[in-house]
């Protein structure tokens, strides 16, 4: 395989441009998929990269080959503990050099939110497929940048929504999709918990680009519509700051917030950064319910129904999220809740449009 792909790197094709009509033509690819593995870097060796690293380890499809990192002594230690040869190693002046390696197919960029678009784009200008954290950019305008320059690359961009890839989730969506619970009219969810350091990124509004609605109210949007298959077409919302010290102008500590759906489906959540214990998801039809708590948080994750419990192993979430998403790179596999560039997309228009009812206290139509 790797002559294979070392040809198309010469002929200068991308693993997506021939790896799809190659599963198309023979039908059965296995011998050609099996031995294929996404061969990683990641970008950012902080707290959720090292996460994904370790997660990597058990991963069958994709392996952790390479890093970008604007500190030295992170990427000696990594070396180190995941065997990572020098030529793999980049920072972030010198990534571009990248383009130049063929033994590196994907790049993970799970740095502070507003570095996402920029080095998402120089990633794919390299040549290589993009896999990006959420919320994939700061607005949906950067979104849909870093989708164009992907598209025009011809590589992937996926962002890392890890749920998406999730046992119990699957099944409750498997069941709404069903009508197991007749027509579902009604979403809550709530995501949040406390923040602590006030130096923190996370509180910077330059790199941040928001405050918890970017970082952890983004699940319950993109929640609320892989709960209920629907887009949203409003949305109304509402600011609330009890220390404004910490949360500085257009960094938000609460928001609370609805969305409409045009089948008459309605949503209300709550996006916070002060209150710990807040993971859940509640979804309700004509017919029955679901429930999830914790519902997008590390796991594992908890799941019922109005019929009882749902059960599933807990694999480590970032462990499938990598092997699936090799599968869609190289295989061209289509998973059951998108995970692309579009996908982040619409998270972003409603985060958009969030903030904007919260600012002028109004309904905002989407669409
Ligand atoms: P950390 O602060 O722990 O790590 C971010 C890393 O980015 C740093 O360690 C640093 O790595 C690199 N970096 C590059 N430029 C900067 C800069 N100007 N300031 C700070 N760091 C910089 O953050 P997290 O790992 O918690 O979050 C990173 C991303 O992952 C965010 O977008 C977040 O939303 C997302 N995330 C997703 C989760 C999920 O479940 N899907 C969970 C947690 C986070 P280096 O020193 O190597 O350059």
């Amino acid at each position: 395989m790797a002559s294979r792909r070392e040809f198309l790197q010469k002929a200068g094709l991308s693993t997506l441009a021939i790896s799809l009509p190659l599963a198309n033509s023979f039908g059965k690819t296995n011998e050609i998929k099996n031995d294929q593995v996404l061969r990683v870097a990641i970008m950012g060796l902080g707290s959720y990269g090292t996460r994904v690293a370790e997660a990597m380890k058990d991963c069958k499809r994709a392996k952790l080959v390479g890093v970008i990192s604007g500190t030295r002594s992170k990427v000696e230690a990594w070396q180190q503990k995941y065997g990572i040869p020098a030529k793999n190693c980049y920072n972030y002046e010198n990534f571009d050099q990248i383009k130049d390696n063929p033994d590196i197919d994907a790049v993970y960029v799970i740095t502070p939110n507003s570095l996402h678009k920029p080095y998402s784009i120089r990633v794919a200008k390299a040549g290589k497929h993009v896999i990006c954290e959420k919320p994939m950019a700061l607005n949906a305008v950067e979104g849909k940048e870093m989708v164009d320059a992907c598209k025009a690359a011809g590589v992937h961009l996926l962002i890392g929504y890890r749920m998406h890839f999730e046992a119990k989730t699957l099944e409750v969506v498997k069941r709404q999709r069903e009508g197991a619970f007749g027509k579902t009219l009604f979403f809550q969810g709530l995501s949040g918990f406390s923040i602590g350091d006030p130096t923190q990124w996370r509180l910077n509004r330059e790199l941040a680009g928001g405050g918890s609605m970017m970082d952890i109210g983004i699940y319950s949007v993109n929640g609320s519509r892989y709960m209920l298959d629907e887009e949203p077409i409003w949305v109304t919302a509402q600011e609330v700051k009890t220390d404004p010290v910490k949360f500085k102008e257009g960094v938000d500590e609460t928001i609370t917030f609805q969305m409409g759906f045009p089948s008459g489906a309605v949503a209300s959540c709550l996006s916070t950064y002060s209150l710990n214990n807040l993971d859940k998801f509640f979804l309700n039809g004509t017919k029955g319910f679901a429930e999830m708590q914790p519902s997008t948080g590390y796991g594992p994750i908890k799941a019922w129904t109005n019929q009882g419990p749902i059960e599933a192993e807990h694999i480590t979430h970032q462990t499938t999220q990598m092997d699936e998403m090799a599968a869609i790179i190289l295989d061209g596999k289509k998973p059951i809740i998108p995970v692309d560039g579009e996908e982040g997309l619409k998270d972003m228009v409603i985060v958009d449009a969030i903030y904007k009812a919260a600012k002028i206290g109004e309904k905002v139509m989407l669409g």
